[in-house]
């Protein structure tokens, strides 16, 4: 393993990619690109990005490749990743997968690990639906396991909490079925690649970041062996 570490999050939605995301954001001081956050920020400030991607967004559907792929692809390319970046929701189709190693192989660079966060549907669908977002800064709460200090109020910014269209119940499902038909299959993907590390995603989130750090470690002994 080279000194920069190239990192895929891959896991249904509610799996915990955007909390571990963040932690790994902090301890590793890489550049954490999640692209729900992307495309949120940009249907929030209205512009072609956002409006381009709004429909797809509030039914539950992925939005299409080209639109993803520049996207991410712009970030990688920049000085920001010089030493790694943390991908949260990319790739999420196989094309976008082939379009990731494009572009890594264009930079004579490669992912370093892909970390699956496993959680199965029923958990899915109780955390995504007891799920509360702030319309200001996206800042995200849940009903019983994170609850605000005051109901339905972002303790971080005083904004009204609400309801993201796509944690409707029915659009929970949708988005499930699409993880399931388009996603799922870069686990094997991956998994033939040797990328692939699993990690349990039904414990605790300071217990998830544990085994997280712990996978990194064990990735960084194999890959000193190895030189
Ligand atoms: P997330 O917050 O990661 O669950 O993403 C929210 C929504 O953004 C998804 O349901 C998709 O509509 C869209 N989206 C995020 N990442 C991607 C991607 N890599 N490819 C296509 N659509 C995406």
């Amino acid at each position: 393993m080279s000194t920069e570490l190239n990192l895929v999050l891959l896991g249904p939605p509610g799996s915990g990619k955007g909390t571990q995301g963040e932690r790994l954001q902090a301890d590793l001081e890489l550049p954490y690109w999640a692209t729900g956050d992307i495309l949120r920020a940009a249907v929030r400030e209205g512009t072609e990005l956002g409006r381009a991607a709004k429909e797809y967004m509030d039914r539950g559907d992925l939005v299409p490749d080209e639109v993803i792929v520049g996207m991410i692809g712009q970030r990688i390319d920049s000085d920001e990743a010089a030493d790694g970046f943390i991908l949260d929701g990319f790739p999420r189709t196989a094309p976008q997968a082939e379009a990731l190693a494009t572009k890594l192989t264009e930079l004579g660079r490669e992912l370093t690990v892909v970390l699956l966060i496993d959680v199965v549907d029923d958990e899915v669908v109780r955390r995504l639906g007891g799920r509360r977002t702030c319309v200001e800064g996206g800042h995200v709460f849940h009903v019983d396991f994170n609850p605000p200090g005051q109901d339905g109020v972002c303790d971080i910014d005083g904004s009204e909490l609400v309801i993201r269209d796509d944690d409707k119940p029915e659009v929970i499902r949708h988005r499930l079925e699409q993880y399931h038909a388009k996603t799922a299959p870069l686990i094997e993907h991956y998994d033939t690649h040797s990328l692939l590390r699993r990690i349990d995603g039904a414990e605790s989130p300071d217990a998830v970041a544990d085994e997280i750090r712990r996978t990194l470690a064990t990735l960084r002994l194999e890959a000193d062996e190895a030189i």
